[in-house]
Protein backbone atom coordinates (compact mmCIF):
# COMPACT_ATOMS: atom_id res chain seq x y z
CA UNK A 1 0.00 0.00 0.00
CA UNK A 2 1.09 3.45 -1.05
CA UNK A 3 1.75 5.91 1.76
CA UNK A 4 -0.61 8.98 2.03
CA UNK A 5 0.58 11.97 0.14
CA UNK A 6 0.07 15.36 2.64
CA UNK A 7 0.61 18.03 0.61
CA UNK A 8 1.59 18.93 -2.77
CA UNK A 9 2.68 21.88 -4.37
CA UNK A 10 1.74 23.65 -8.15
CA UNK A 11 4.04 25.99 -9.76
CA UNK A 12 3.20 27.50 -13.63
CA UNK A 13 6.91 28.07 -15.24
CA UNK A 14 8.14 28.96 -18.85
CA UNK A 15 5.95 30.81 -21.18
CA UNK A 16 2.30 31.22 -20.07
CA UNK A 17 -0.91 29.89 -21.68
CA UNK A 18 -4.61 30.45 -21.50
CA UNK A 19 -5.97 27.52 -19.24
CA UNK A 20 -3.25 27.42 -16.82
CA UNK A 21 -5.83 28.75 -14.19
CA UNK A 22 -8.10 26.02 -15.01
CA UNK A 23 -5.00 23.79 -13.60
CA UNK A 24 -4.58 25.31 -10.50
CA UNK A 25 -7.96 25.21 -9.36
CA UNK A 26 -8.76 21.52 -10.60
CA UNK A 27 -5.36 20.26 -8.82
CA UNK A 28 -6.64 22.66 -5.52
CA UNK A 29 -9.77 21.20 -5.87
CA UNK A 30 -9.72 17.73 -6.07
CA UNK A 31 -6.70 17.36 -3.50
CA UNK A 32 -7.89 19.64 -0.60
CA UNK A 33 -11.66 17.46 -1.35
CA UNK A 34 -9.23 14.48 -0.22
CA UNK A 35 -7.31 16.06 2.50
CA UNK A 36 -3.99 16.93 0.86
CA UNK A 37 -3.39 20.27 1.05
CA UNK A 38 -1.75 22.30 -1.74
CA UNK A 39 1.11 24.67 -1.83
CA UNK A 40 1.13 27.48 -4.80
CA UNK A 41 4.51 28.55 -5.71
CA UNK A 42 4.68 32.07 -6.96
CA UNK A 43 7.09 32.63 -10.25
CA UNK A 44 7.53 28.72 -11.32
CA UNK A 45 11.38 27.36 -10.29
CA UNK A 46 12.49 30.64 -9.14
CA UNK A 47 10.03 30.78 -6.18
CA UNK A 48 10.75 27.47 -5.61
CA UNK A 49 14.23 28.31 -5.03
CA UNK A 50 14.01 31.17 -3.55
CA UNK A 51 11.09 29.98 -1.14
CA UNK A 52 7.87 32.20 -2.76
CA UNK A 53 5.21 30.31 -1.89
CA UNK A 54 1.14 30.41 -0.98
CA UNK A 55 -1.27 28.16 0.44
CA UNK A 56 -4.12 27.41 -1.69
CA UNK A 57 -7.30 26.63 -0.93
CA UNK A 58 -10.87 25.69 -2.41
CA UNK A 59 -12.23 29.42 -2.09
CA UNK A 60 -8.93 30.94 -2.85
CA UNK A 61 -9.33 29.38 -6.55
CA UNK A 62 -12.90 30.96 -6.99
CA UNK A 63 -13.41 32.92 -10.26
CA UNK A 64 -9.70 32.42 -11.80
CA UNK A 65 -11.06 30.37 -14.63
CA UNK A 66 -12.02 33.02 -16.81
CA UNK A 67 -8.94 34.25 -15.97
CA UNK A 68 -5.81 34.54 -18.84
CA UNK A 69 -2.55 34.79 -17.98
CA UNK A 70 -1.71 32.48 -14.35
CA UNK A 71 -2.64 33.36 -10.80
CA UNK A 72 1.06 31.87 -9.43
CA UNK A 73 3.17 34.38 -12.14
CA UNK A 74 5.20 32.82 -14.34
CA UNK A 75 9.38 33.00 -15.11
CA UNK A 76 11.73 31.52 -16.81
CA UNK A 77 15.00 30.67 -14.35
CA UNK A 78 18.98 30.27 -14.96
CA UNK A 79 19.32 28.62 -11.76
CA UNK A 80 17.47 25.72 -12.37
CA UNK A 81 19.61 24.58 -15.04
CA UNK A 82 22.50 24.11 -12.19
CA UNK A 83 22.97 20.95 -9.61
CA UNK A 84 22.90 23.45 -6.92
CA UNK A 85 19.65 25.36 -8.38
CA UNK A 86 18.20 21.80 -8.84
CA UNK A 87 19.14 20.84 -5.23
CA UNK A 88 18.16 24.05 -3.63
CA UNK A 89 14.45 23.06 -5.12
CA UNK A 90 14.40 19.91 -3.42
CA UNK A 91 15.53 21.38 -0.28
CA UNK A 92 12.36 23.43 -0.66
CA UNK A 93 10.21 20.84 -0.93
CA UNK A 94 11.52 18.89 1.86
CA UNK A 95 11.62 22.03 3.94
CA UNK A 96 7.85 23.00 3.63
CA UNK A 97 6.59 18.85 3.43
CA UNK A 98 5.55 19.18 -0.38
CA UNK A 99 6.13 15.38 -1.17
CA UNK A 100 5.08 15.86 -4.52
CA UNK A 101 4.88 18.60 -7.14
CA UNK A 102 2.79 19.62 -10.64
CA UNK A 103 4.76 21.45 -13.00
CA UNK A 104 2.43 23.23 -15.50
CA UNK A 105 4.04 24.77 -18.51
CA UNK A 106 6.35 23.38 -21.51
CA UNK A 107 8.90 20.71 -22.32
CA UNK A 108 11.84 23.21 -20.70
CA UNK A 109 9.54 23.20 -17.27
CA UNK A 110 9.13 19.21 -17.61
CA UNK A 111 13.11 18.72 -17.99
CA UNK A 112 12.91 20.76 -15.04
CA UNK A 113 10.61 18.69 -13.21
CA UNK A 114 12.52 15.56 -14.27
CA UNK A 115 15.50 16.91 -12.78
CA UNK A 116 13.78 17.30 -9.29
CA UNK A 117 12.35 13.81 -10.08
CA UNK A 118 15.94 12.38 -10.38
CA UNK A 119 16.68 13.96 -6.75
CA UNK A 120 13.53 11.92 -5.54
CA UNK A 121 11.14 14.10 -5.77
CA UNK A 122 7.13 12.88 -7.13
CA UNK A 123 6.79 15.14 -9.85
CA UNK A 124 3.65 15.40 -12.66
CA UNK A 125 3.39 17.63 -15.54
CA UNK A 126 0.70 19.25 -17.29
CA UNK A 127 1.14 20.32 -20.73
CA UNK A 128 0.15 24.31 -20.91
CA UNK A 129 2.00 25.98 -24.00
CA UNK A 130 0.09 27.61 -27.21
CA UNK A 131 3.22 25.86 -29.27
CA UNK A 132 1.12 22.19 -28.89
CA UNK A 133 4.90 21.25 -29.28
CA UNK A 134 4.76 18.09 -26.98
CA UNK A 135 5.01 15.11 -28.65
CA UNK A 136 3.13 12.45 -27.05
CA UNK A 137 -0.21 14.96 -26.38
CA UNK A 138 -2.54 15.71 -29.29
CA UNK A 139 -3.18 18.96 -27.38
CA UNK A 140 -1.65 21.37 -24.89
CA UNK A 141 -3.81 24.00 -23.03
CA UNK A 142 -3.68 27.01 -24.42
CA UNK A 143 -2.99 26.34 -28.29
CA UNK A 144 -6.80 26.60 -28.68
CA UNK A 145 -6.95 30.02 -27.33
CA UNK A 146 -3.95 31.21 -29.13
CA UNK A 147 -5.58 29.71 -32.48
CA UNK A 148 -9.07 31.74 -31.85
CA UNK A 149 -7.31 35.08 -30.90
CA UNK A 150 -4.84 34.66 -34.04
CA UNK A 151 -7.99 34.16 -36.26
CA UNK A 152 -9.92 37.02 -34.70
CA UNK A 153 -7.21 39.61 -34.55
CA UNK A 154 -6.47 38.44 -39.21
CA UNK A 155 -9.74 38.50 -39.84
CA UNK A 156 -10.24 42.19 -38.69
CA UNK A 157 -6.83 42.68 -40.68
CA UNK A 158 -8.10 41.55 -43.53
CA UNK A 159 -10.82 44.06 -43.54
CA UNK A 160 -8.60 46.50 -44.28
CA UNK A 161 -5.84 45.03 -45.81
CA UNK A 162 -8.72 43.75 -48.39
CA UNK A 163 -10.05 47.73 -48.77
CA UNK A 164 -6.90 48.56 -49.23
CA UNK A 165 -5.50 45.92 -51.75
CA UNK A 166 -2.75 44.93 -49.89
CA UNK A 167 -0.74 41.56 -49.19
CA UNK A 168 -0.91 40.45 -45.39
CA UNK A 169 2.22 39.20 -43.94
CA UNK A 170 1.23 37.94 -40.55
CA UNK A 171 3.71 36.35 -38.07
CA UNK A 172 1.90 33.75 -35.89
CA UNK A 173 4.23 32.79 -32.85
CA UNK A 174 4.66 28.96 -31.68
CA UNK A 175 8.87 29.24 -31.83
CA UNK A 176 10.49 26.52 -33.82
CA UNK A 177 7.35 24.24 -34.65
CA UNK A 178 4.85 25.62 -37.03
CA UNK A 179 1.47 23.92 -35.69
CA UNK A 180 0.14 27.09 -34.70
CA UNK A 181 0.96 28.69 -37.48
CA UNK A 182 -0.69 25.36 -39.52
CA UNK A 183 -4.05 25.92 -37.61
CA UNK A 184 -4.37 29.93 -38.07
CA UNK A 185 -3.44 29.56 -41.39
CA UNK A 186 -6.03 26.83 -42.59
CA UNK A 187 -8.81 28.68 -40.46
CA UNK A 188 -8.44 31.88 -42.00
CA UNK A 189 -7.52 30.91 -45.66
CA UNK A 190 -4.43 31.69 -46.27
CA UNK A 191 -2.94 31.94 -49.36
CA UNK A 192 0.39 30.61 -48.00
CA UNK A 193 1.88 29.12 -44.92
CA UNK A 194 5.49 29.34 -44.47
CA UNK A 195 6.63 26.88 -41.43
CA UNK A 196 10.00 25.84 -39.62
CA UNK A 197 9.25 22.40 -40.90
CA UNK A 198 8.78 22.89 -44.35
CA UNK A 199 11.51 23.83 -46.99
CA UNK A 200 9.89 25.06 -49.93
CA UNK A 201 10.18 27.23 -52.85
CA UNK A 202 9.80 30.43 -52.46
CA UNK A 203 8.79 31.41 -55.88
CA UNK A 204 6.31 28.53 -56.46
CA UNK A 205 4.18 29.15 -52.80
CA UNK A 206 4.43 32.39 -52.74
CA UNK A 207 5.22 34.61 -56.02
CA UNK A 208 3.06 32.38 -58.19
CA UNK A 209 -0.31 32.07 -56.27
CA UNK A 210 -0.18 35.85 -55.63
CA UNK A 211 0.67 36.73 -59.26
CA UNK A 212 -2.34 34.30 -60.50
CA UNK A 213 -4.61 35.89 -58.01
CA UNK A 214 -4.40 38.51 -59.50
CA UNK A 215 -4.69 37.91 -62.57
CA UNK A 216 -8.05 35.91 -61.84
CA UNK A 217 -9.51 39.28 -59.53
CA UNK A 218 -8.13 38.95 -56.62
CA UNK A 219 -6.99 41.65 -54.46
CA UNK A 220 -5.92 40.12 -51.24
CA UNK A 221 -3.63 37.85 -50.46
CA UNK A 222 -3.03 36.53 -46.68
CA UNK A 223 0.74 35.38 -45.72
CA UNK A 224 1.19 33.38 -42.67
CA UNK A 225 4.67 33.30 -41.31
CA UNK A 226 5.82 31.31 -38.47
CA UNK A 227 7.87 32.62 -35.87
CA UNK A 228 10.88 30.19 -36.56
CA UNK A 229 10.56 30.37 -40.42
CA UNK A 230 13.93 30.96 -41.09
CA UNK A 231 13.25 34.12 -43.95
CA UNK A 232 11.25 36.47 -41.38
CA UNK A 233 8.27 38.08 -42.11
CA UNK A 234 9.92 41.61 -42.77
CA UNK A 235 12.17 39.37 -45.34
CA UNK A 236 8.85 37.88 -47.26
CA UNK A 237 6.92 41.18 -47.64
CA UNK A 238 9.79 43.03 -48.76
CA UNK A 239 10.01 39.85 -51.47
CA UNK A 240 6.52 40.13 -52.64
CA UNK A 241 6.80 43.32 -52.99
CA UNK A 242 9.90 43.66 -54.82
CA UNK A 243 8.61 40.52 -57.33
CA UNK A 244 5.01 41.37 -57.83
CA UNK A 245 4.61 45.10 -57.27
CA UNK A 246 1.99 44.72 -54.97
CA UNK A 247 1.87 46.57 -51.78
CA UNK A 248 2.82 43.90 -48.73
CA UNK A 249 1.98 44.85 -44.83
CA UNK A 250 3.64 42.78 -41.83
CA UNK A 251 1.64 42.22 -38.38
CA UNK A 252 3.56 40.74 -36.39
CA UNK A 253 0.54 39.43 -33.54
CA UNK A 254 3.52 38.68 -30.78
CA UNK A 255 2.23 38.62 -27.05
CA UNK A 256 -1.11 39.46 -28.10
CA UNK A 257 -1.73 35.13 -28.51
CA UNK A 258 -0.64 34.75 -25.23
CA UNK A 259 -3.43 36.34 -23.89
CA UNK A 260 -6.98 36.80 -22.97
CA UNK A 261 -10.18 34.31 -21.81
CA UNK A 262 -9.51 30.64 -22.14
CA UNK A 263 -11.40 29.23 -24.62
CA UNK A 264 -14.10 26.56 -23.52
CA UNK A 265 -11.72 23.84 -24.99
CA UNK A 266 -9.07 25.60 -22.90
CA UNK A 267 -10.73 25.44 -19.55
CA UNK A 268 -12.36 21.83 -19.86
CA UNK A 269 -8.81 20.65 -20.82
CA UNK A 270 -7.16 22.62 -17.96
CA UNK A 271 -9.50 20.83 -15.65
CA UNK A 272 -9.73 17.74 -16.68
CA UNK A 273 -5.72 17.49 -16.99
CA UNK A 274 -5.67 19.19 -13.50
CA UNK A 275 -7.17 16.52 -11.83
CA UNK A 276 -5.62 13.53 -13.65
CA UNK A 277 -2.49 15.33 -12.72
CA UNK A 278 -3.82 15.87 -8.66
CA UNK A 279 -4.88 12.01 -8.61
CA UNK A 280 -1.46 10.56 -10.13
CA UNK A 281 0.50 12.65 -7.30
CA UNK A 282 -1.98 11.59 -4.60
CA UNK A 283 -1.59 7.94 -5.55
CA UNK A 284 2.34 8.32 -5.35
CA UNK A 285 2.94 8.21 -9.15
CA UNK A 286 6.42 9.72 -9.75
CA UNK A 287 7.99 11.00 -12.92
CA UNK A 288 4.69 11.31 -15.29
CA UNK A 289 3.31 13.32 -17.92
CA UNK A 290 -0.38 14.24 -17.97
CA UNK A 291 -1.78 13.67 -22.23
CA UNK A 292 -4.71 13.94 -23.90
CA UNK A 293 -4.72 10.91 -26.96
CA UNK A 294 -7.66 10.38 -28.93
CA UNK A 295 -9.68 12.37 -26.92
CA UNK A 296 -8.71 10.48 -23.63
CA UNK A 297 -6.91 11.75 -20.70
CA UNK A 298 -4.17 9.70 -19.58
CA UNK A 299 -0.08 10.02 -18.55
CA UNK A 300 2.47 8.53 -20.13
CA UNK A 301 6.56 8.68 -18.42
CA UNK A 302 7.88 11.91 -18.37
CA UNK A 303 11.36 11.11 -20.09
CA UNK A 304 9.50 8.92 -22.69
CA UNK A 305 7.03 11.84 -23.36
CA UNK A 306 9.99 14.35 -23.85
CA UNK A 307 12.35 11.93 -26.06
CA UNK A 308 10.81 12.89 -29.62
CA UNK A 309 10.27 16.29 -31.59
CA UNK A 310 6.73 16.68 -32.47
CA UNK A 311 5.98 16.17 -36.11
CA UNK A 312 3.81 18.47 -38.26
CA UNK A 313 0.32 17.39 -38.81
CA UNK A 314 1.22 16.15 -42.59
CA UNK A 315 -2.76 15.57 -43.36
CA UNK A 316 -3.64 19.03 -42.41
CA UNK A 317 -0.57 20.34 -44.29
CA UNK A 318 -1.68 18.43 -47.21
CA UNK A 319 -5.61 20.20 -46.90
CA UNK A 320 -4.08 23.66 -46.35
CA UNK A 321 -1.96 22.78 -49.87
CA UNK A 322 -4.76 21.79 -51.71
CA UNK A 323 -7.29 24.65 -50.49
CA UNK A 324 -4.80 27.21 -51.27
CA UNK A 325 -4.22 26.56 -54.90
P1 LIG B 1 7.15 27.43 -23.50
O1 LIG B 1 7.19 26.32 -24.51
O2 LIG B 1 5.81 27.99 -23.37
O3 LIG B 1 8.21 28.47 -23.69
P2 LIG B 1 8.74 25.98 -21.60
O4 LIG B 1 8.38 25.28 -20.34
O5 LIG B 1 9.29 25.11 -22.70
O6 LIG B 1 7.45 26.77 -22.05
P3 LIG B 1 11.36 27.12 -21.12
O7 LIG B 1 11.80 28.53 -21.02
O8 LIG B 1 12.01 26.25 -22.13
O9 LIG B 1 9.77 27.16 -21.30
O10 LIG B 1 11.59 26.42 -19.68
C1 LIG B 1 11.04 26.99 -18.50
C2 LIG B 1 12.00 26.83 -17.35
O11 LIG B 1 12.21 25.42 -17.11
C3 LIG B 1 13.40 27.39 -17.60
O12 LIG B 1 13.48 28.77 -17.36
C4 LIG B 1 14.21 26.61 -16.56
O13 LIG B 1 14.02 27.16 -15.28
C5 LIG B 1 13.52 25.22 -16.60
N1 LIG B 1 14.28 24.32 -17.48
C6 LIG B 1 14.32 24.32 -18.83
N2 LIG B 1 15.15 23.36 -19.31
C7 LIG B 1 15.66 22.75 -18.22
C8 LIG B 1 16.61 21.68 -18.02
N3 LIG B 1 17.17 21.05 -19.06
N4 LIG B 1 16.90 21.32 -16.75
C9 LIG B 1 16.33 21.94 -15.70
N5 LIG B 1 15.44 22.96 -15.82
C10 LIG B 1 15.10 23.36 -17.04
Amino acid sequence: MTQKINRIGVLTSGGDAPGMNAVVRAIVRKATAQGVSVLGIRRGYSGLIGGDIIELTSRGVDGVLPRGGTMLYTARCEEMLSDTGQEKAVQTCRHMGIEGLAVIGGDGSFRGALALARRGLATVGVPATIDNDIVCTDYTIGFDTACNTAVDAIDKLRDTMQSHERCSVVEVMGRDAGHLALHVGVAVGATCILLPEKEVDFHKVVIEPIRMGRLSGRHHHMLIVAEGHGKGAQAVAERVEAETGIEARVTILGHIQRGGTPSAMDRVLGTQMGCHAAGLLIAGERSRLVIKQDGCVMSCDMEEGLAQRKCLDQDLFAAAVAVAT
